[in-house]
């Protein structure tokens, strides 16, 4: 299938946005990749179709992450597409949206935007290392809402804060594989999904006006920090938490 001395790629949550540029990405770069997703089949189905018409070679794997058993059914389908190649690069994406402030997230919400966004990826991370290559990259998409302070995204900002540590305290213990552990930070990034969101009037002009590169984000924009983060030139770069937002917030905004 594909390159057999190709790299080997997996990344959560690739049925649509960010996740499916990521794997469209990583693929054009000549991955076999694995095609994750929860509910989407569809969609993930679109992911790899998009990919052989491109030349490449992508496999999709179902599985619902956050409830019992969630890393044995993915790495059951992962270990199938690999069919004992070496994992080379896994990207943790997938992630549950935000619930809302404090006060109006409830508890199973506040435990399942946990068990999505960080417990999955830590033991995704533990599942994936006896199949990992030496030199192998693990990237964990965060978000900005670790540095810009949005009441309406608490819960969902300590998940990304969370795994912004599991990236560097990772980082320190898989160095002596020659595994790089690094987090991408994404900014407001619009994705067909999430359309409908910055819609609301004023929105998009409002965060763009925030943004020094004066735009909001697209997958590619995420994605291709991702890839680079996998590349081999990307060799040196572990233990970080690298934005990617075109510079939302960084200070008072000057636009004379
Ligand atoms: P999205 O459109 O909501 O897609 C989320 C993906 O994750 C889907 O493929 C979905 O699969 C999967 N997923 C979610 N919950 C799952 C679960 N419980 N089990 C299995 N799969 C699950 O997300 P996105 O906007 O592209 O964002 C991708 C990443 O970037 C996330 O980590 C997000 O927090 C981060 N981020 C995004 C933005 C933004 O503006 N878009 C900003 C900052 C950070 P199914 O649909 O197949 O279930």
């Amino acid at each position: 299938m594909g390159d057999p001395n190709g790299r080997t790629a997996v990344v959560t949550g690739a049925s649509r946005g960010i996740g499916q540029a990521i794997a469209a990405r990583l693929a054009a770069e000549g991955a076999l990749v694995v095609v994750h997703f929860g509910t989407d089949e569809s969609g993930a189905a679109e992911t790899v179709e998009g990919i052989a018409r491109a030349g490449g070679t992508a496999v999709a794997v179902q599985a619902e992450l956050g409830v019992e058993g969630d890393v044995e059914t993915l790495f059951a389908g992962v270990e199938s597409a690999l069919a004992g190649r070496p994992l080379d690069i896994l990207v943790n994406n997938a992630a549950a949206a935000p619930t809302g402030p404090l006060g109006a997230t409830s508890r199973a919400e506040f435990d399942r935007l946990f068990a999505v966004n960080v417990r999955a990826p830590y033991f995704i991370v533990e599942r994936a290392l006896p199949l990992m290559r030496d030199g192998g990259r693990i990237v964990t998409i965060s978000s900005v809402a670790t540095r810009m302070a949005n009441p309406a995204q608490t819960a969902f900002a300590m998940t990304k804060a969370a795994v912004e540590t599991m990236s560097t305290t990772l980082a320190a213990q898989l160095g002596l594989r020659g595994i790089t552990v690094n987090a991408v930070a994404p900014g407001a990034t619009r994705t067909p999904a999430n359309g409908a969101v910055f819609e609301v009037p004023g929105l998009a002009e409002q965060i763009t006006a925030m943004t020094a590169l004066d735009r909001l984000g697209g997958p590619d924009d995420i994605a291709d920090v991702v890839a680079f983060l996998a590349s081999d030139a990307a060799r040196w770069v572990t233990g970080q938490v690298i934005d990617a937002s075109g510079g939302l917030f960084l200070g008072p905004v000057s636009r004379s």
